[in-house]
């Protein structure tokens, strides 16, 4: 049996920041430290972020109001934690292993804008440390051993058994991966953790109707507003940004931010419905707007509609609303049409359509649902088992995007690191003073 101070499952953002922490606090450097990882690398996830270049935290962020850019059952728990570990630290402890950053409008980057530096800048940090990482080594069951020198987290993994004083678990969740995994959460459920129905968050939303073929490729700005009905209540979010169309429905960043309403909803049998205003500069000044349909509708004598409606709006999206009203984009405009047109402009400000799905868990960035953050304490340890900790993803928070999901992975990373080493150390005085005494 190998026998180890501290055991990290999960080589992905949280857990190697957690092993950097652990080795940080150890102030008599001699803490044994071991990550398992179950790929045939670390931190594969890591290398996907940012689209190859790793948005790894945000400068807009507020320890104030976390809440405004992260969801959970808990956001009261939030602000203490930041507060331990927040977004300056984060930039600190990268400048200290030597990476440069670099923000474009809050939103921080590595300088060289690959996400392969941020996972060599923790790499080259653990090998420097002699922290031990073990791929190729899923873990799938532990438990805690409670007799004399056997006492700690028993994990068999990869053809070994390793014995543990505390343990972290930092597994994650299956966003993004191809294959869906419960895995991690059942390391946890196996402790007596509660676990919230993970769900696909930051991901695409699948819409019906019988025209996304036509729209497929366009991009454009447009507000976004998520109407979801269920039990008796009604909900309403909105987001503006670049919208994508897709063949199936809608996808973009405005997208992403409202999923995982809508994944809970439709989850929880509600109804959810998406309605995209095209043209959201008008929103402002919607006399403006009126101002000008009733120019056009004036105006619009034996017009195309292709004429009528030219440069409002990518022209994919004018056939669309075109043939849901009934016309033809080489229909002339006569006084018969006139309702016809005016329910066109009326659909590019409202284009109303039921959302079906969310994209699978492949497809998203994150899982909403997780450990709640009531079984844990300020120091990420288990209210149920004490010695194990937990951090990232595989807690019941996920953030908006924009960075705030990694910080989430550094901030709780940092702090079940630190505190699972500081912990080891005052059992070890603990045991010299009992010793002494
Ligand atoms: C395509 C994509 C792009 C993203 N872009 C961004 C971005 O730009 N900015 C941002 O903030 N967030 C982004 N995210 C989200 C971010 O990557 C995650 O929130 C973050 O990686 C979570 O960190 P984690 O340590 O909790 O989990 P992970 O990074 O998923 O790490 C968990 C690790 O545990 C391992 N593991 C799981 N179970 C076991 C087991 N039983 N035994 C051993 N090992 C196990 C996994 O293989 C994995 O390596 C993106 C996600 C995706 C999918």
């Amino acid at each position: 049996m190998r026998r180890r101070d501290i055991g990290i499952i999960g080589g992905g953002a949280s857990g190697l920041m957690a092993a950097i922490s652990a080795a940080q606090a150890d102030s008599f450097n001699s803490c044994k430290i071991t990550v398992l990882e179950k790929k045939d690398r670390v931190g594969k996830k890591l290398l996907a972020t940012g689209n190859g270049k790793c948005n790894l935290t945000n400068l807009s962020f507020s320890v104030d109001n976390p809440e405004q850019y992260y969801r959970s059952q808990n956001t009261e728990a939030l602000s203490g934690l930041f507060q331990q570990f927040g977004v300056q630290d984060t930039l600190n402890q990268f400048r200290r292993m030597g990476m440069l950053v670099m923000d474009r409008n809050g939103y921080v980057y590595p300088l060289s804008q690959q996400a392969a530096t941020v996972l060599d800048t923790l790499r080259f940090t653990l090998e420097e440390q002699g922290t031990e990482v073990v791929t190729d080594c899923a873990v799938e069951r532990i438990t805690f051993s409670g007799t004399g020198r056997d006492t700690g987290f028993l994990v068999k993994a990869g053809g070994e058994d390793w014995l543990f004083q505390r343990l972290i678990l930092a597994c994650g969740s299956m966003a993004g991966e191809k294959k869906v995994d419960y895995g991690g959460y059942a390391l946890a459920k196996a402790f007596g953790h509660t676990i919230l129905r993970p769900l696909p968050a930051l991901v695409q939303l699948r819409c019906a109707g019988s025209f996304w073929k036509g729209l497929a490729g366009v991009r454009c700005d447009a507000r976004i507003q998520l109407l979801i009905s269920g039990q008796g209540t009604q909900e309403r979010c909105e987001e503006q940004g670049e919208l994508q169309l897709t063949d199936y429905g809608i996808s973009g960043i405005p997208v992403f931010q409202l999923s995982r309403f809508a994944a809970a909803a439709l989850d929880a049998g509600g109804q959810v419905k998406a309605v995209i205003d095209f043209l959201p500069g008008f929103q402002e000044n919607e006399a403006l707007w009126q101002q000008l349909v009733e120019e056009k509708c004036a105006s619009c004598h034996q017009r195309s509609m292709e004429v009528l409606f030219s440069g409002l709006v990518n022209k994919k999206i004018i056939q669309t609303a075109v043939k849901l009203c009934g016309l033809h984009m080489e229909d002339r405009a006569e006084r018969k049409n006139l309702p016809a047109i005016k329910k066109v402009f009326a659909l590019l400000r409202s284009f109303e359509v039921q959302v079906t799905d969310t994209n699978p868990f492949a497809n998203a960035q994150v899982c909403a649902g997780g450990v709640p953050l009531t079984e844990v304490d300020a120091h990420l340890e288990s209210r149920i088992c004490p010695g194990l900790y937990l951090a990232g993803e595989l807690l019941d928070v996920d953030g908006r995007c924009g960075g705030y999901n990694l910080q989430w992975a550094w901030t709780t990373g940092y702090i079940a690191g630190k505190y699972a080493a500081l912990s080891l150390e005052k059992t070890a005085r603990q045991r010299e003073k009992g010793k002494r005494g």
